[in-house]
């Protein structure tokens, strides 16, 4: 297999990363494989049946295999040292757009950042991630990608037996605010004024030095978290070491999203207080944002100066965020020309959904038709909102609206039923629902209609385990 390598993290300082090879696997064998996504990378789709490559035990050729390190906080505390602890980078390529972007093989063995653990993934977390990530994609929202998947043919052993895989993920980079935050609390300032030469020339060419990386990181990241709640999705683990320099949504482990409206939606078995929560989200970015601040501080000449304009960019990132969020919301109400009077027409229909359980994407998808209106209880109040929006809405609402409103989401139940069936040897419940996904906003078809719908009550599923 072909890929037209180009490397340059493997340049940077050695204290950045460590050479490391995959471990080789018993009996690789393709579950999926993105021939869109390989035509992008430079990738000639005929050459993707190589599930040797995707599993690590060929090396092809220019790669330069090695993990990462990084830091982060980790539920709010510091974790000094993490780093790709299963998590292989094969390499870089520039692709047909013009932008590089990292391949990186995950669950390909251990590294020396695997603390206690085996550097191996199940095969449904990463049916999750390649799921989720596609349908990311799809619905426009910044995102890593998936090019292939495969099983090992090994077991790995969490709290029972179960069968080994391994992802291949595709990233503009895997630089995490927790990078920055590892050089930065080791007082490495070579290594860290590396990482932003190596992230402003990568990502943000157009700034002109580290306060206008904040500022640039801040702004992606805060349209990023409007657009993940504008989908009702819930990423579950925004730990720093999760967070994207360049602004795509990354490490999809017990993310979900939402099925009956409301605001506390929390999915991830291990978030014991709710700090990720759906509400939570756009807090906790401005929180990881002054955390990236903190990190890049030591770069800047005057430490006090920099106190103060951090603060006052970190700042910056509501009111980014609450302008990103109202764009977001009001196209999928169809108004083209919002403004900050539209905000109580957005936030009471939020709050009738809660009120009455109603279906998160379906409400929207249907807004205007009576299936819409069956989703709540109280259809007075919703008829009263509804003469409201009539009135506000656009002329040419409907392409935008059409545009803005998934039908299809990889909804957590069908998410489920796909790891299930592939567990047991059945890969065509996740096939069925990764060509659903990967098409949110077609038409309904006879193959796709189920997969729009919301789950029973005793088909819901709101429980989601960690990626490990
Ligand atoms: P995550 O919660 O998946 O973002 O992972 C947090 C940290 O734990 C990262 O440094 C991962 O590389 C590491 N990690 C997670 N699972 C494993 C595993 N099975 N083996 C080794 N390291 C892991
Ligand atoms: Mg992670």
């Amino acid at each position: 297999m072909k890929i037209p390598f180009d490397n340059s993290y493997a340049t940077l300082p050695s204290q950045m990363f460590t050479a490391q090879l995959p471990t080789p696997v018993q009996a690789p064998q393709i579950i999926a494989t993105n021939a869109s996504l390989a035509t992008l990378l430079g990738i000639d789709p005929a050459e993707l049946d190589a599930a040797n490559v995707f599993a690590g035990n060929e090396i092809p050729d220019g790669a330069a295999p090695l993990a990462q390190a990084y830091a982060g906080h980790q539920f709010g505390n510091w974790n000094p040292q993490l780093g790709d602890g299963r998590a292989i980078l094969l390499g870089e390529v520039v692709a047909t757009d013009g932008v590089r972007r990292d391949i990186q093989l995950k669950g390909a063995g251990p590294t020396p950042y695997s603390r206690r653990g085996d550097g191996r993934a199940w095969l449904g977390p990463v049916m999750r991630e390649y799921l989720v990530s596609e349908a990311m994609h799809a619905m426009g929202v910044p995102t890593t990608r998936a090019l292939a998947a495969v099983t090992t043919g090994e077991p790995v052993y969490r709290e029972e037996m179960l069968p080994g895989a391994i992802i291949t993920r595709v990233a503009q980079s895997h630089i995490r605010v927790g990078t920055f935050q590892f050089f930065a609390a080791r007082g490495d300032m070579m290594a860290l004024q590396a990482l932003a030469d190596h992230v402003i020339a990568r990502h943000y060419p157009d700034a002109d030095g580290t306060a206008a990386l904040l500022d640039m990181v801040i702004e992606k990241y805060a349209k990023l978290i409007a657009k993940w709640m504008g989908l009702g999705f819930i990423h579950g683990v925004m730990n720093t070491d999760n967070v994207s320099i360049a602004g795509e949504t990354i490490d999809y482990g017990p993310c979900a999203f939402m099925d009956n409206f409301h605001p506390d939606s929390v999915f991830s078995a291990i978030d014991q207080y709710g700090r990720y929560a759906y509400s939570n989200q756009p807090g906790i970015g401005a929180w990881n944002m002054a955390q990236f601040a903190t990190a890049l501080i030591p770069l800047m000449p005057d430490r006090d100066a920099a106190i103060e304009s951090f603060t006052q960019a970190v700042n910056g990132f509501a009111q980014v965020y609450e302008t990103a969020w109202l764009a977001v919301f009001a196209a999928k109400l169809g108004i083209t020309d919002t403004t900050e009077n539209d905000r109580p027409l957005i936030t009471d229909l939020l709050g009738l959904m809660a009120t009455d359980d109603a279906d998160f994407t379906n409400v929207f998808a249907a807004l205007g038709t009576d299936a819409t209106r069956d989703q709540f209880l109280d259809r007075d109040a919703f008829d009263a909102w509804s003469i409201r929006w009539t009135a506000r809405k656009s002329n040419d609402s409907h392409a935008i609206m059409a545009a803005s409103n998934p039908k299809i989401i990889p909804r957590n139940h069908r998410v489920e039923e796909a790891i299930v069936a592939g567990r047991a040897g059945d890969l065509a419940p996740f096939h069925a629902l990764l060509q659903a996904v990967t098409e949110p906003f077609a038409p309904l078809t006879n193959d796709t209609a189920k997969f729009a719908q919301a789950p029973l009550p005793n088909e819901r599923v709101t429980r989601t385990f960690c990626g490990t």
